[in-house]
């Protein structure tokens, strides 16, 4: 059958989300319309995050509901789940004719080609693809704020996880592409890029430039139009001095840097293969503090990782007073297929877990409310995303990508999206600032 309709939903990462961003440019460049519903498709396809059990689960249960009630579609898993799962897919879910993981979709349109033949076991599961999936394509969500992958897959081998056996091994983009499509994006009015991998760090420009990423990252800054570059994500073995050096020069780098640490016990970062110790760390953190630039500061934690006793918990919990993030992602240990965890068994119950998480949380809310509070009375820019009519407030983002939601006197009625305004800031709660724009006090 020919699908010429489509349905994409998308789990996980950023780098998942700017995936479907190119997948669903190239569906569109071979004439298909893109529909709200699954219901509505021809072609169902699910773009999947394996980092955790849940979300692996999540897709198996969207699979299933169309079990019976897919008849006549085309089902389609792509991503993570697809490269670690492979071929057994089509046994969990027989009604799937696609299975393809990140590392293959530069083969996309060849496969969408045998679909619409009416193949009905179609893979793309190599991953030993040089190229990077760079595509004229890309149907970008966000009309300001554009995504740009400059390398994707990952060469370090976390004992927890999967990326290395989905994503592959590391391809950098050269950096004359990325800086090509970051002039075009500033060309068709986007403002803010941000650059992606799942260690930028560790970037180096295939070509003979050779440039690492902090010289990556001041180019991107340069180019006429673009106000604000971010970059996600980073690792501290790799997150070298230059990277804040770069950040001092240049105010259009903003001013927040996601670190993750994971844990804040050496016992246990050796464990986890994280490859630095927590001195390590902070002598990063340090570089971070002691910048001009006030930069924010936001991590991920792991709680209930194999072997992790109270005390080990108990150091991640002195890391964040040390530290003073401005926001944490924080997660239960769950194991994952392929891993080295996987040897080292799940032993720490699901309810110490859930304890261990719950006072985490409570810590950092804390830590947030304070953070957050010292930014009453200031001026800070924003870069307005969206308007919430209820409350009729716009929402904005600071440089530290703090959401800034705010009332303007003088709007006259016109959108203020995409644009850039100075806000005052007038209060603070953990997760978010309001304020009113400071654009007639300047
Ligand atoms: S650095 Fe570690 S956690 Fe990050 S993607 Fe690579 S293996 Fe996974």
């Amino acid at each position: 059958m020919t699908a010429k309709t489509f349905y994409l939903e998308t789990f996980g990462c950023q780098m998942n989300a700017h995936d479907s961003e190119k997948v669903v440019g190239t569906l569109l460049a071979r004439g298909y319309t893109q529909v709200e519903t699954p219901e509505a498709a021809e072609l169902v396809l699910y773009n999947t995050c394996s980092i955790r059990d849940k979300a692996e689960q999540k897709v198996f249960h969207r699979l299933q509901q169309f079990k019976r009630a897919g008849k006549g579609k085309v089902f389609g898993v792509l991503g993570c789940v697809a490269q670690q799962e492979g071929e057994k897919i089509f046994d969990k879910a027989p009604h799937v004719s696609l299975v393809a993981g990140s590392a293959s979709y530069t083969k996309l349109p060849e496969m969408l080609v045998q679909l619409e033949a009416g193949a009905r076991r179609v893979t793309g599961l190599s991953l030993d693809t040089e190229e990077t999936f760079d595509t004229p394509f890309t149907r970008r969500d966000n009309p300001h704020r554009a995504y740009i992958t400059i390398i994707e897959g990952c060469d370090k081998s976390c004992a927890y996880c999967v990326v290395p056996f989905t994503r592959g091994p590391e391809r950098s983009r050269t950096s004359a592409s990325v800086l090509a499509e970051s002039r075009q994006l500033a060309e068709l009015g986007y403002t803010e890029i941000q650059l992606l991998g799942q260690n930028v760090n560790s970037y180096r420009d295939p070509s003979p430039a050779g440039w690492d990423f902090a010289t990556l990252l001041t180019r991107v800054g340069e180019i006429q139009g673009i106000r604000r570059v971010r970059f996600t994500t980073s690792h501290p073995r790799d997150f070298g001095k230059s990277i804040v050096d770069a950040i001092d020069e240049n105010p259009r780098l903003c001013n927040h840097v996601h670190l993750p640490v994971q844990s804040g016990s050496d016992r246990m970062l050796g464990a986890m293969q994280r490859l630095y110790t927590r001195d390590q760390y902070m002598r990063r953190i340090e570089w971070l503090k002691n910048s001009p630039r006030n930069i924010s500061i936001t991590t991920d934690i792991i709680v209930g990782f194999p072997g992790e006793t109270e005390a080990d918990f108990l150091q991640t919990l002195d890391l964040l007073d040390q530290v003073q993030y401005d926001s944490l992602f924080s997660f239960k240990y769950s194991s994952r297929p392929n891993t080295a965890a996987l040897a080292m068994g799940d032993h720490i119950p699901e309810e110490e877990k859930t304890r261990r998480l719950t006072i985490l949380q409570e810590r950092q809310r804390a830590i947030q409310i304070q953070r957050n509070s010292e930014t009453i009375g200031a001026v800070q820019e924003v870069h307005v995303e969206g308007r919430n009519p209820s409350l009729g407030q716009w929402i904005g983002r600071t440089s530290q990508n703090r959401t800034l939601n705010f009332t303007c006197a003088d709007e006259n009625g016109e959108s203020l999206i995409g644009k850039y305004l100075p806000v005052r800031v007038t209060r603070a709660g953990p997760n978010s600032l309001a304020g009113e724009s400071a654009a007639n006090m300047l």
